[in-house]
């Protein structure tokens, strides 16, 4: 069973996937390119961590679990690591091949991508068979489901222990076809992709747009809150990739590059197709 994890990407996902395994007990290496954005990591998810843990946990005992690993060649004690850098194949490949170099090669290597080719990511490293999409849903402390992703060479084992660590941490794993965007992805962003082409027709105002899903259709939140949930500039990267995975189905609208170029990207910057 896997008990110190490093996660790759201290951004919204990277965080959320911290506080959830040390509240699990598990140890935490917790890593980022950016020495800024991997302190503001380490102290949000240290400020929420207090906020939910009992008065009798101290300060102290959340520290042990979450650290920061500033560089990934110090990192040799994990038998897991889950990647969580942003939605670009290229990317995700260095990343990959970089923890295939730095990383004990018993470790299991997994992507929290949202719906890339985990063989592409796989065939970076020299232990393919050690390599799966593990899918965190956001908020990762709250969602019950993980979509766990094997590769065509991932090994069975790896895949039986990674699905009873996902049941470990209180989650739901179901097993998904390695196809662009997985499941609940092909699902949500072409409803996302779709609320954004009626923004842009200039007819139908946002609020009304997830109005009519809430209300109509039962949705606990609006398409398009729920893409400023997920990060504008996160939505667009998913769904170009999923244009070259799954077709124009998925193109984003003019509406949605226009937001990201302004830096409007949702309830992280306190503006996207609503205000905060
Ligand atoms: P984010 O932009 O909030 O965070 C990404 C972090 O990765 C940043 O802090 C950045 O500095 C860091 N980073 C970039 N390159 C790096 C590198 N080479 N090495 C180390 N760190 C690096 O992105 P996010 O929303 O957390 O998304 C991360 C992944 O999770 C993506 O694949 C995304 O598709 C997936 N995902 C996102 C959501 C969501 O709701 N945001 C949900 C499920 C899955």
């Amino acid at each position: 069973m896997f008990s110190t994890v490093a996660i790759v990407g201290a951004g919204t996902m990277g965080q959320g996937i911290a506080q959830l395994l040390v509240e699990s007990g598990l140890t935490v290496r917790l890593h980022d390119r950016s020495a800024e954005a991997l302190s503001q990591a380490i102290d949000a998810v240290t400020r929420r961590l207090q906020r939910r843990t009992d008065m009798d946990t101290s300060a102290a005992a959340t520290a042990n679990l979450l650290l920061s690993t500033p560089c990934l060649a110090q990192i040799t004690d994990v038998e897991l690591a889950i990647e969580a850098v942003p939605e670009r194949l290229e990317l995700k490949q260095v990343v990959f091949a970089e923890l295939d170099r730095c990383l004990p090669a018993s470790a299991v290597l997994a992507s929290n991508t949202s719906g890339l080719d985990i063989d592409k990511l796989a065939n970076s490293t020299t232990r393919p068979e050690r390599v799966l999409g593990l899918h965190f849903f956001n908020p990762p402390s709250l969602m019950p489901l993980i979509e766990v992703v094997p590769g065509a060479v991932t090994d069975s084992a790896v895949l039986a222990a990674v699905q009873a660590f996902a049941e470990q941490l209180g989650k739901t794993p179901i097993t998904v076809a390695n196809r662009p965007g997985f499941v609940v992805n092909r699902l949500l962003f072409a409803m996302i992709a779709e609320a954004v082409r009626i923004v842009d027709e200039g007819e139908t105002p946002a609020q009304d747009v997830d109005r009519a899903l809430c209300l109509g259709a039962s949705h606990p939140i609006g398409p398009l809150a729920l893409a400023d949930f997920i990060g504008l500039d996160v939505v667009l990267d998913i769904l170009q990739s999923l244009v070259s995975g799954l077709g124009t189905r998925y193109e984003p609208s003019a509406v949605l590059h226009e937001l990201v170029t302004q830096g409007h990207l949702g309830r992280k910057s306190g503006r996207g197709f609503f205000s905060y």
